[in-house]
């Protein structure tokens, strides 16, 4: 296979890509990537001399009947940083923990755990009995995270408050475990870091069935990636991850692709994480249907504000922005030929709509609760800033599907 033909379509693809450094970090990791081709071609990094391991990896099926359920999600993104803070207001005490961009799940067990840690060691934090009444708003996946750490921590009278609790961004999520698409100032990186391989910690019990509470939800497969760099997963190999391998995968159509492998990415299977959230919870806290105007018209003096987009208003925080994403989940696909992971990107462009489209193409080998077993996979996807339903950028689909077909080479 013409392995240098690839690396040649990987760095036209990739010449749109900006070459600014910016606070940006999904941005400095694409210049990052970009740079290293470039470098790899004029060689200034030689190829290592040991051939690399090639793994064989049956394509999914990608004609329309094996494409079911197309959606459309949010993420909610806070610029520069998500908002893990406390503050008081009047005789409240306030904890945000909203706005973690596309690493939501990825970092939700642990900036619960750092948000309530934060409250817990305020002055106004230590004043509060286990048993006075703490509301959680929002029931997405930092809510539901928000309230288990709650529960382990012994508070006894939690109310989980949402506006809704079905078909969140929290289930439509891929399930990747990277800290990847984020728009992080750097100085908040280490925090970033230290979370994540705290949730690393918590989803590798569960997927080795060592966790109490959650013996399903998550999976230790390979994750592959175009580099090193753009995996975000560095900063855990060696303190929860083992080192990434050079690898070459082999499609079996003469299409081959030179990829580095996290052999222990985590999976978190969203839509099924989900479920079993709520089922833990459902003994033990309160749920409420109800949409918040105002933080204040919460009555508990502890309230945790884990209202994703809703933040913007709830909190009037100009820095949340809705990062829409497109992904199409697979049907009567090879359950044993889904058991990895990839995540590539491809260039920028803009949509119908006019926004700045960043594509990517990526697979996880995600299950709905209740699907056959073949029913399995999902494939995305974009990162648009900005876009709302009212600019649902519909070719997108059909983009996602093209660029899956152009990874594969088929
Ligand atoms: C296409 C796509 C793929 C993704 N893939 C991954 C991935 O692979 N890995 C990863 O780590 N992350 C991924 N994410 C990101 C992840 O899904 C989000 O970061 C996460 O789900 C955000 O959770 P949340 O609880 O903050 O928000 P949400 O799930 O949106 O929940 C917000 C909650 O707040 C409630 N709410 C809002 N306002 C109010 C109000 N005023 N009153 C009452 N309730 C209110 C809502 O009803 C809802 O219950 C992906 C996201 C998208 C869109």
């Amino acid at each position: 296979m013409n392995e240098k033909k690839l690396q040649q379509e990987d760095l036209i693809e990739k010449q749109n890509k900006t070459t600014s450094l910016q606070f940006n970090r999904r941005n400095f990791l694409y210049t990052i990537a970009a740079s290293s081709v470039a470098f790899y071609l004029s060689g200034f990094i030689k190829p290592t001399s040991a051939p690399l391991e090639v793994r064989n990896i049956i394509p999914p099926r990608l004609d329309t009947a094996y494409l079911g359920e197309k959606v459309l999600c949010y993420r909610p993104m806070r610029r520069g940083v998500p908002n893990m803070t406390i503050e008081s207001v009047g005789s409240q005490l306030v904890a945000h923990n909203y706005g973690h961009g596309g690493s939501g799940w990825t970092l939700a067990p642990g900036c619960s755990k750092y948000v309530v840690g934060l409250v817990e060691a305020s002055p106004k934090g230590k004043s509060i009995s286990k048993d006075a009444a703490v509301t959680v708003v929002g029931g997405g996946v930092l809510g539901l995270f928000t309230a288990y750490e709650l529960v382990q921590r012994g508070y006894t009278n939690i109310t989980v408050v949402a506006d809704s609790f079905d078909k969140l961004t929290s289930h439509n999520a891929g399930g990747l475990l990277a800290p990847v698409s984020m728009s992080n100032n750097p100085q908040i990186q280490p925090l970033i870091d230290k979370i994540g391989i705290d949730a690393y910690k918590f989803y590798a019990l569960v997927a080795q069935g060592k966790q109490q509470d959650f013996q399903n939800g998550a999976l230790i497969v390979p994750a592959y990636f175009e580099d090193r760099e753009s995996s975000g997963l560095e900063p855990y190999v060696g303190k929860v991850m083992q080192p990434a391998k050079d690898v070459i995968l082999d499609f079996g159509n003469g299409t081959q692709r030179k990829m580095v492998s996290y052999d222990d990415g985590i999976f978190i299977d969203t839509a099924k994480m989900m479920v079993a959230l709520h089922d833990f919870l459902a003994s033990k806290v309160k749920f409420e249907k109800k949409k918040i105007n105002k933080l204040s018209e919460v009555s508990s003096s502890l309230v945790f504000n884990c209202s994703g987009l809703g933040a913007s208003k709830l909190n009037n925080d100009a820095e949340v922005v809705p990062v829409q994403g497109h992904l199409i989940m697979l049907r009567d696909q090879v359950p044993a030929d889904l058991q990895s992971m990839i995540l590539v990107y491809f260039s920028k462009g803009k949509t119908e709509s006019g926004h700045e489209a960043k594509r990517s193409f990526y697979i996880f080998p995600k299950q709905l609760p209740g699907s056959a077993a073949n029913d399995i996979g999902v494939i995305g996807g974009t990162f648009i800033e900005g876009g709302t339903p009212d600019t649902p950028n519909l070719k997108e689909f059909e983009i996602l599907v093209g660029n899956a077909r152009k990874f594969y080479g088929i």
